[in-house]
């Protein structure tokens, strides 16, 4: 078993969250999660806290952009 270590695994967490690593990168960072409580605790709240930024961005920006561009729509015609 070849593990990366702690301090690799958490340096490129946030690329593997995003899909940037290579699958040679992806695997290594697996297998240490696999291997490791810290890491993979941290793995997690990574998963979601992209999960519900994802979340927020499909489903509140849409109608907060459209409140935003209504009030501004009503200040011109308040005018
Ligand atoms: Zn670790």
């Amino acid at each position: 078993m070849t593990d990366c270590g702690c301090d690799k695994a958490k340096e490129e967490l946030e690329e593997f969250l995003h899909n940037e690593l290579s699958a040679e990168q992806c695997s290594d960072i697996r297998e240490h999660l696999a291997n490791c409580d810290d890491c993979s605790a941290e793995h997690l709240v990574g998963i979601t806290l992209t999960t519900k930024v994802k979340e927020a961005c499909q489903e509140k920006a849409p109608d907060e952009l459209r409140d935003l561009i209504l009030g501004s729509i009503e200040r011109l015609d308040a005018r």
